[in-house]
């Protein structure tokens, strides 16, 4: 019903992805930045700091396509800790290898092209999953977490920062109109390329919403379940643990 969005069917959603992503990998950071006014930065840099990683913690960030977790992440891993920077799309991970390198951290992350869905990694291998701003662009969202809860070592946690349901309804208006009507203008006028955005957008409004995606952590078998809403609910952290 929001400004008539349609659905797009789960077999061209993963080559829709692959051609959003690779569209506007180089011009990842600059728009985020427009259209989140910055505010993106505070979400990550809240995201890691809460999500108790510890030195020497071996962790996985899925969707990690341009790195930014992955270096916010680094100084609490230490010397002794890794970081394997999983994302489907080449070009994402071209742009966090380079970054990564510039920030001094040779030597102590890998890039791994992967699907969320089917994680080439060991059983009980991981302290640690992040995925930030990755889930909603995944066509079985219940697999992957299925996933992640498999490679996660007994004790270890999944996080999940994501844009979720808006709590108050004056701002959600402003918000879905901001998100339809403003954002894909300012894509259209900074990479040239209108439906990339779009499609973001249609993105974000069919997410589950924080007590459903609750529910999927527990269905993947996570335990000690729980969400904290950052800006009223635009984004929420979601946590489990595999006990
Ligand atoms: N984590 C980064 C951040 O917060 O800035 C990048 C987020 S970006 C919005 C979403 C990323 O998810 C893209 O790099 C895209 O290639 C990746 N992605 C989409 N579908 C995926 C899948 N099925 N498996 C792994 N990564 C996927």
């Amino acid at each position: 019903t929001h400004f008539g969005f349609k659905e797009v069917p789960a077999a061209d959603k993963e080559k829709l992805v692959g051609k959003v992503f690779t569209s506007v990998a180089g011009k990842y950071d600059l728009m985020n930045d427009l259209m989140s006014g910055g505010v993106h930065r505070l979400w990550k840099r809240h995201f890691v700091a809460a999500s108790g990683i510890r030195e020497g913690q071996r962790v996985l960030d899925l969707a990690g396509g341009t790195g930014d977790i992955a270096q916010l992440l680094m100084p609490r891993l230490g010397e002794s800790g890794h970081v394997i920077i999983g994302d489907i799309n080449q070009a994402m991970l071209e742009v966090g290898q380079d970054r990564m390198i510039d920030a001094g951290f040779f030597g102590r992350f890998e890039i791994q092209q992967m699907n969320a869905e089917a994680l080439p990694l060991e059983d009980n291998s991981i302290d640690a999953v992040t995925m930030a701003f990755g889930l909603r662009n995944v066509t079985d969202k219940q697999q992957a977490l299925n996933e992640m809860y498999r490679v996660l070592k007994p004790g270890g946690k999944a996080l999940v920062l994501e844009f979720s349901q808006v709590n108050n309804s004056l701002l959600k208006q402003l918000y879905q109109f901001y998100s339809f009507k403003i954002l894909p203008e300012i894509g259209h006028w900074v990479t040239n390329d209108r439906d990339s955005y779009q499609y973001l957008v249609e993105s974000i409004e069919q997410h589950p919403n924080q007590e459903t995606l609750q529910q999927m952590f527990e269905q993947a078998g996570l335990e000690m379940c729980g969400y904290e809403n950052l800006s009223a609910g635009i984004v929420a952290i979601h946590t489990g643990y595999k006990l």
